[in-house]
C-alpha cells in the first residue's frame, strides 16, 4: 500500500494556530496600525526574550536581516566576509549587496557547519566579518568561532534562519555574534504568513541604527540621518509571528522526536549518513539530512512510494551560473561538492506521524536491502 506523505505540510501547524489568529486578526484590523505598531514593538520584545538578547528589529525577510546587520556594521567595498561555501544563496548575496567580497569556507563533514579551522585560514587584513549559518538547524561550533573572533578582532553575525531554538552550550544561536540575521520565510521553523525576518542584538547603538536603516535613515518624522532603506516587517506578519512563538519549542520538540526516530530506525544502515549533533549542541531540524552515494536513486525510489523528499543543495553556490564573474577566495570545494552530490532531506513537520515516520524508514530499507 503507497501513503502519499508530502515533503512538507503546514496541516498541524496551521491548525494550532487557527482560533488564535481569526481572533488577532479582527483585533489587528480595528487597530488601525498597520506599519510599526505596538504589536511590531511586543513580538519584537517577545523574541528577544526568546534568543537571549537585549533588542531585535523586525525587518522585511531573512536575506535584508543579514544585508542590514552587514550595512549596520559599515561593511562595504574593500572588506572580506567569511562564509560558509554550502550555504543557502541568500547568506551570499547579502554580502555582495553591501559591496562586500564573500570569502567562501568548506564545511566540516560532519556537521555540514562552518569549519573553524578553514576560517582561521581565511582571514585576512580586509576580513570584517564572520557569518556562521546554523545550516538544516544544527547549531555551529560557538566556541570555536567565538575565540576566532576574539583572536582576529572580526565580528560575528549569525546566520539564524534555519535554527530558531537551537542551543549551543546551552545558549540559543542567535545570541552569541554582535548580530543575528533570522527569516520568518513560511517554511522556516518559525514561520511567518509571508515574507517576514528580524535581527536581534544587545547592542543600543546598533539596535538604533537598524532601527533608522529600515524606516529611510529615519529618526524622526522626516529627518533623515542617513540614506536608509524601506526594510520594515509588516504589523500584521508580527501579529502573526506573536502567536506562533509560543508554539515554537512544542514545535522543534515534535521535530526532535521525529529526528530521533529517524536516528534509531537509520543508523543501522551503513549505506548512509544520519544526522551529526555534538554533544553541545541543540539541533532543532529544520531539515532532516541524509547521506547516500545513491541519492537520486533512492530519492526516485522515495517517490514511487508516494514520499515527498528534496534536495538542499543540488548546485552549491560557487557553481551557480549568475556567480561565475566572481573570484572566488578557494576555487575548489570539494566537501561541498560532495555534499550537494549526496545528500537528501527526509519530511519532517510538526504532525508528521510515527506511522508515517516508520513507512519512510521502511521504504529506505527496502531501496538498500531488497
Ligand atoms: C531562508 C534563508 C535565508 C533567507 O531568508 P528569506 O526570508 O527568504 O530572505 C537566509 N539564510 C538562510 C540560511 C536561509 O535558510
Amino acid at each position: 500500500m503507497i501513503q502519499e506523505i508530502p515533503f512538507f505540510s503546514f496541516d498541524k501547524i496551521n491548525s494550532d494556530i487557527s482560533p488564535d489568529i481569526q481572533v488577532a486578526f479582527q483585533d489587528f484590523l480595528l487597530s488601525k496600525s498597520y506599519i510599526l505598531g505596538d504589536k511590531l514593538a511586543q513580538f519584537e520584545d517577545e523574541f528577544a526574550k526568546y534568543i537571549g538578547t537585549q533588542y531585535t528589529i523586525g525587518v522585511s525577510n531573512g536575506l535584508d536581516a543579514l544585508f542590514l546587520s552587514l550595512i549596520s556594521l559599515d561593511v562595504g567595498p574593500g572588506d572580506e566576509v567569511i562564509v560558509p561555501a554550502n550555504t543557502f544563496i541568500a547568506t551570499i548575496i547579502a554580502v555582495l549587496q553591501t559591496g562586500a567580497k564573500p570569502i567562501l569556507v568548506e564545511p566540516d563533514i560532519f556537521s555540514y557547519n562552518i569549519d573553524a579551522k578553514n576560517v582561521r585560514k581565511a582571514i585576512s587584513k580586509n576580513t570584517k566579518a564572520i557569518i556562521p549559518v546554523h545550516l538544516y538547524g544544527n547549531p555551529c561550533n560557538m566556541s570555536e568561532i567565538l575565540k576566532i573572533s576574539k583572536e582576529f578582532d572580526v565580528q560575528i553575525v549569525e546566520d539564524n534562519a534555519q535554527a530558531q531554538g537551537a542551543f549551543w552550550d546551552r545558549k540559543r544561536t542567535g545570541s552569541f555574534g554582535i548580530l543575528s540575521a533570522t527569516s520568518f520565510y513560511p517554511v522556516k521553523n518559525l514561520g511567518a504568513l509571508g515574507d517576514a525576518g528580524a535581527i536581534s542584538t544587545s547592542s543600543k547603538i546598533l539596535r538604533d541604527r537598524l532601527h533608522r536603516l529600515r524606516n529611510y535613515g529615519s529618526d524622526k518624522k522626516y529627518h533623515y540621518q542617513e540614506i536608509g532603506y524601506n526594510k520594515r516587517l509588516d504589523e500584521c506578519q508580527a501579529v502573526f509571528l506573536s502567536i506562533k512563538l509560543d508554539f515554537l519549542d512544542i514545535w522543534n520538540n515534535a521535530r526532535r522526536e521525529i529526528a530521533s526516530i529517524y536516528n534509531r530506525e537509520l543508523k543501522s544502515l551503513n549505506t548512509i549518513v544520519i544526522p551529526y549533533e555534538d554533544e553541545l549542541a541543540q539541533h532543532v531540524y529544520h531539515l532532516y539530512v541524509i547521506r547516500t552515494k545513491q541519492r537520486d536513486n533512492l530519492k526516485r525510489f522515495l517517490q514511487t512510494k508516494g514520499i515527498g523528499t528534496m534536495v538542499h543543495y543540488p548546485i552549491p553556490p560557487h557553481k551557480q551560473f549568475g556567480y561565475k564573474h566572481l573570484h572566488f577566495y578557494q576555487k575548489s570545494f570539494p566537501i561541498t561538492e560532495e555534499l550537494a552530490g549526496s545528500s537528501l532531506s527526509l519530511p519532517i513537520y510538526p504532525g508528521l506521524s510515527r506511522g508515517e515516520i516508520e513507512y519512510i524508514c521502511k521504504s529506505i530499507k527496502e531501496f538498500f536491502n531488497g
